[in-house]
């Protein structure tokens, strides 16, 4: 992977914007510094209603398969920043983005194609590990978010994302959604549309509904504990890979194809 945008920074654009917005008050209340058996381990889980706390019976991942992204298909990376009111402002190199299309070529086949980029979901996340305020966490259920409250813009979690995931606020936001606060001078990345999965239900994440809408099915969400979820039952079906596996990180998103 080499065609990774990289952000530019402006000081400017580093003061924080104090209007942030209520919403992390549950997620951060749920959250729980779990430390979890590396692996994948496969545990039965039931779903959880929304008044339930959030556990590590849980574990939420996608399974991406790149052989069914349609060439020149963006339908993901709409519906996602339709759904979380992700604006941009005509600054390829700056504006976020929280999942994105990545233009791949295999050297030896010379064979293209396109892959869907976003948090990783990592077990053992770098960017929680290098975050002086805990702004940035792991719930118990393996989604990692940002608190905006206590998000001092540092960026030092940009740095430490192997996958260049995260991206810096540098415009004063505007037609936020109330489940998805944003604020310029923070930093911000998917949250599998925590706010869907808190919902409980069979809701899937905005991105992986809208590709099941095109008919394309190339992004399957679910929980990688529970043998009765189709994400499970496709991971033992088929190969799937890790993006920089190297690093051992476990990785909640995983890849068939690549
Ligand atoms: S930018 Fe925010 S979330 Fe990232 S390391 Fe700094 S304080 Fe933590
Ligand atoms: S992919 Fe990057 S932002 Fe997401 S959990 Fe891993 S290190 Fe953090």
């Amino acid at each position: 992977m080499s065609e990774f945008d990289e952000a530019r920074q402006d000081p400017e654009d580093a003061k924080p914007d104090l209007a942030r917005r209520r919403f992390f008050g549950t997620a951060a209340a749920a959250a729980a510094v779990a430390t979890m058996v590396p692996g994948l381990s496969i545990l039965p889980a039931s779903a959880r209603s929304p008044d339930e706390p959030v556990t590590e019976d849980q574990r939420w991942g996608m399974l991406v398969d790149v052989n069914k992204c349609a060439d020149g298909c963006t339908a993901c990376v709409d519906a996602c920043h339709e759904e979380n009111g992700v604006t941009h402002h005509g600054r390829p190199t700056t504006d976020p983005y929280w999942i994105r299309k990545v233009k791949l070529r295999d050297r030896m086949t010379g064979r293209e194609y396109g892959m869907p980029l976003l948090c990783q979901h990592c077990e053992k996340p770098p960017c929680v590990d290098v975050c002086p305020t805990g702004a940035s966490f792991r719930r118990a259920d393996g989604i990692v978010l940002v608190d905006k409250h206590i998000c001092i813009g540092c960026r030092y979690c940009m740095m430490a994302c192997p996958y260049k995931a995260r991206s810096f606020i540098h415009e004063v936001t505007t037609d936020q959604k109330p489940h998805a606060p944003r604020g310029k001078g923070t930093v911000e990345s998917c949250t599998f549309c925590v706010h869907r999965v808190d919902a409980g239900g069979d809701q899937q994440p905005a991105c992986a509904e809208a590709c099941q809408a095109e008919g394309h099915e190339a992004l399957v969400f679910g929980d990688l504990r529970d043998p009765e979820s189709r994400l499970y039952r496709l991971l033992t079906e088929i190969s799937s890979r890790q993006l920089r596996e190297d690093l051992a990180l476990n990785t909640g998103v995983r890849y068939h194809g690549i």
